[in-house]
C-alpha cells in the first residue's frame, strides 16, 4: 500500500489573530501579566466554565500547586486521586508533603471509580482530585456526595475538560477548585499556560496572593494598601501578558476548534464501530448525561501485545498514533511518595498498556481522517486472529 503522506499525531492550533495580538501585547510594553489580554482570556474562560473566579497561570501544573498551597496541606495528609493521570496531578500535592492515594478507574470512561474512592477515604484525607480523562466528566454528583460526607474539597484536574459538561454543568465550575491547561497539546493553548478556577469566594484573595509571589501587590494596585509586602507562601505563578495575548486569540476561536475536533471525533467513532466490535477493541464511552470536549480519541486493544504491532501497522500507513499515561501508582516517584489504595489499580494497569490515541487536531484534512480510518480498520487484533502474538 502507498501512504499519501504522514498524518501527524498532533499539531497545535494556530489562531487567525494570534500574531496580531502578540505584536500588540509586545508594543504595549505591559508585559507583566494581568493586562488587557489576560482580562479578556480570563473572562472567556469564566463564560465557558461558569467558574467563580479565574486566575491565569503559566501551566496547569502551577494551578495545581496553588491549589495545594490553598488547601494548607501538612506532611502526611492524604489526597485521593486516580492513578491514570499525568505526574503533576500528584506532584503538586507531594511538594506540600502530602501523600497521593492512588485509586483505580472505570473500564469505560477511564475516570476515577467512586467505589474505590469511597473505600480509600481515611481520617487523614484532605482532598479528592477528579481528573476528567479525555474531557469526559467524572461522576461528579457521587464524588461530591463523598466529599461532602467527609467535609473535604474536590479539586478538578480539568486539563482535558474545557468545553465539556456534566448534567448541564460545565467542567471547571463544579469543584471547590479546578485546574485548566493551555499547553500546546491541549485543544486551545498559549504554548504553555493554565488557569486556576476558584469556585469558593473565600479562597480568591489568598489565591491571588499565592499567585503573586506571596505578596499583596494586587491589593496595592487596587489602592487597598499603601505598600505591598510579603504576606504568605507563594511563587511566581502569573501568566505573562504575551502568552495571554496568544491565549485570547485562541479562545476567540474556541467554538470553531471544538466544532472541527468534534467532527473528526464522531467520524472516527462511526467509522470504527463495526471494526471495533469485531476486533474486541473498546472505543471511548461518553455517558448520556455528559458532553465531552473531544480532547482525545482513544482505543483500548484486547491484548498488550497488540499495541506495538498496531502502532507499527499505523506508522507503515503514514499514521502517527501513540499511547498515553503510565500509571502513577507503579511509577518510581508514585511508589516513593504515594500509596496505592487497597484493592490496587488493576483496571488502570490493564488499560494503560493497551490504550492508543489517534491523531485529533484542527489541521487534519478530511482525506487524512479517512487515511487514519483505513489504516485502523485494516488491522487485525490477536483475538480476531485467534492466537496471541
Ligand atoms: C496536560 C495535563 C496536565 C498538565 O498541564 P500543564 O499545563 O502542562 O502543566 C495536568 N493534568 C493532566 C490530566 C494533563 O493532561
Amino acid at each position: 500500500m502507498t501512504a499519501t503522506g504522514t498524518v501527524p499525531f498532533h499539531v497545535p492550533h494556530t489562531a487567525g489573530r494570534q500574531f496580531e495580538y502578540l505584536r500588540s501585547a509586545l508594543e504595549s510594553g505591559d508585559l507583566d501579566g494581568n493586562g488587557a489580554y489576560s482580562a479578556r482570556a480570563a473572562e472567556r474562560i469564566q463564560q465557558l466554565t461558569g467558574a467563580g473566579h479565574v486566575l491565569l497561570t503559566p501551566s496547569c501544573t502551577a494551578a495545581l500547586e496553588i491549589a495545594a498551597l490553598l488547601l494548607d496541606l501538612a506532611p502526611g495528609d492524604e489526597v485521593v486521586m486516580p492513578s491514570f493521570t499525568f505526574a503533576p496531578t500528584a506532584s503538586a500535592f507531594v511538594l506540600r508533603g502530602a501523600v497521593p492515594v492512588f485509586v483505580d478507574c472505570h473500564p469505560d470512561t477511564l475516570n476515577l471509580d467512586e467505589k474505590a474512592l469511597q473505600a480509600a477515604i481515611t481520617p487523614r484525607t484532605r482532598a479528592i482530585v477528579a481528573v476528567h480523562y479525555a474531557g469526559v466528566a467524572c461522576e461528579m454528583d457521587e464524588i461530591q456526595r463523598i466529599a461532602d460526607a467527609h467535609g473535604i474539597p474536590v479539586v478538578e484536574d480539568s486539563a482535558h475538560g474545557l468545553g465539556a459538561s456534566y448534567r448541564g454543568r460545565p467542567l471547571g465550575g463544579i469543584g471547590t477548585l479546578a485546574a485548566q491547561s493551555f499547553h500546546a497539546t491541549k485543544n486551545v493553548h498559549s504554548a504553555k499556560g493554565g488557569a486556576l478556577l476558584v469556585n469558593d469566594a473565600n479562597l480568591v484573595d489568598r489565591a491571588t496572593i499565592i499567585r503573586d509571589r506571596g505578596t499583596n501587590r494586587h491589593q496595592y494596585f487596587l489602592g487597598q494598601v499603601d505598600k505591598y509586602r510579603w504576606v504568605d507562601l507563594g511563587s511566581s505563578y502569573i501568566l505573562p501578558e504575551l502568552l495571554a495575548a496568544l491565549l485570547a486569540a485562541q479562545l476567540e476561536e474556541f467554538d470553531t476548534v471544538q466544532r472541527r475536533r468534534r467532527e473528526v471525533w464522531y467520524r472516527y467513532h462511526e467509522g470504527l464501530a463495526e471494526w471495533a466490535a469485531a476486533q474486541r477493541v473498546l472505543l471511548p464511552v461518553v455517558p448520556a448525561d455528559r458532553v465531552h470536549s473531544a480532547h482525545l480519541y482513544h482505543l483500548v486493544l484486547p491484548e498488550p501485545g497488540d499495541r506495538a504491532a498496531f502502532l507499527d501497522h499505523l506508522r507503515a500507513r503514514g499514521v502517527n498514533a501513540t499511547f498515553h499515561f503510565v500509571p502513577l501508582h507503579t511509577s518510581p516517584a508514585g511508589v516513593r511518595y504515594g500509596r496505592t489504595a487497597s484493592g490496587g489499580c488493576p483496571v488502570t494497569e490493564h488499560v494503560a498498556e493497551r490504550l492508543v490515541r489517534l491523531p485529533l487536531h484542527t489541521e487534519l484534512t478530511p482525506a487524512q481522517v479517512e487515511q487514519v480510518l483505513d489504516a485502523v480498520v485494516s488491522f487485525r487484533t490477536s483475538e480476531s486472529r485467534g492466537s496471541l502474538p
